[in-house]
């Protein structure tokens, strides 16, 4: 059947499967256009000291700036990226135009730290490491002061080979963060084996916190994090209620709508600007 169905031989058309193929090519076009006409953006999300709620960094997190859809969340498009193989070059200008941004608002706000993303293709990658040593250098970025998070299920597909790439970044200075901490991991002794000095509480355990289980979920995510040395952030904070929680659990930094959403840097500018002078958030 299969040699039957071969090229030129017509095999039934179908509208339906024909009009998803010719979408996903225009979407994939689509794409590439974007990159070449630089319609990604960063936005950055503050992470906020939790007993005085001043913004000692932010996260890097990318949109589309999309000419007719208006601006797009990772979840619109980074999955297609993914399959198309352009991740790594997303990523490496994501990871340029953060640091050269945060290198300015370090000399605003000393010690203002810097957390961007890697995705799997990133970890993969055999010029990370040059990139992200160059883009210290470029940018005069302090490298402890850059943070690269990737989450538990990235970091432990091949367990050897991450370790090894995530021990060359930390040569570099930079710190390492699990994301999503506590919803992947398959055993703990994998934490163990990689050098990681920050893990961020995922959304889930923070949101399931106002129940009784939840609430002993998230201290349980606090204390293993305390085990090995980690420094937790509560990622997802979207009330007083559970900023409070968080700081009883003595959990010292978080990140939430409850703060601030992620925004362009111009505003983020703007609110460094407003705290220094000594105004909240
Ligand atoms: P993430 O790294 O876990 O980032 C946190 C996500 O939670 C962000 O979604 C952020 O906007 C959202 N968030 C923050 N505070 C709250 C809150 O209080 N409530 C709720 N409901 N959500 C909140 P976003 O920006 O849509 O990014 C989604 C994911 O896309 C990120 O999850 C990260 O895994 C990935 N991503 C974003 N930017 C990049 C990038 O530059 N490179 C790579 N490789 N991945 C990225
Ligand atoms: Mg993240
Ligand atoms: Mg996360
Ligand atoms: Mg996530």
């Amino acid at each position: 059947q299969a040699k039957a169905e071969g090229r030129g031989v017509a095999r039934r058309f179908d509208p339906a499967q024909f009009a998803k193929a010719e979408q996903r090519r225009r979407d994939e076009a689509e794409v590439l256009r974007a990159l070449d006409n630089h319609e990604f953006e960063v936005y950055y999300q503050p992470i906020v000291d939790l007993d005085g709620e001043h913004t000692v960094g932010v996260e890097a997190l990318v949109r589309w700036r999309h000419p007719e859809r208006g601006v797009l969340p990772p979840g619109a498009f980074l999955d297609l990226a993914e399959s198309m193989g352009v991740v790594p070059r997303l990523g490496g200008w994501v990871l340029e135009q953060a640091c050269m941004q945060a290198a300015e608002w370090q000399r605003q706000v000393p010690g203002f730290e810097l957390n961007v993303n890697l995705s799997a293709s990133q970890l993969g990658n055999p010029d990370l490491v040059d990139e992200v040593r160059n883009v210290l250098e470029r940018s005069g970025l302090t490298p402890s002061l850059l943070v690269l998070e990737l989450t538990e299920s990235v970091a432990l597909t091949d367990l050897v080979e991450s370790a090894r790439v995530l021990g060359a970044l930390k040569n570099l200075g930079v710190r390492i963060a699990l994301d999503d901490f506590g919803t992947g991991f398959s055993s703990l002794s994998h934490l163990a084996a990689l050098p990681v000095d920050v893990v961020k509480i995922d959304r889930s355990f923070v949101q399931a916190m106002a129940e009784t289980a939840g609430a002993s979920v998230a201290e349980a995510v606090l204390q293993i994090a305390r085990t090995f040395d980690l420094a937790p952030v509560a990622e997802g904070v979207e009330d007083a209620s559970q900023a409070d929680r968080l700081r009883e659990l003595e959990c010292a930094q978080a990140q939430g709508y409850h703060f601030a959403k992620p925004m362009p840097a111009q505003e983020m500018t703007a609110l460094l600007q407003r705290q220094s002078a000594g105004l909240s958030l």
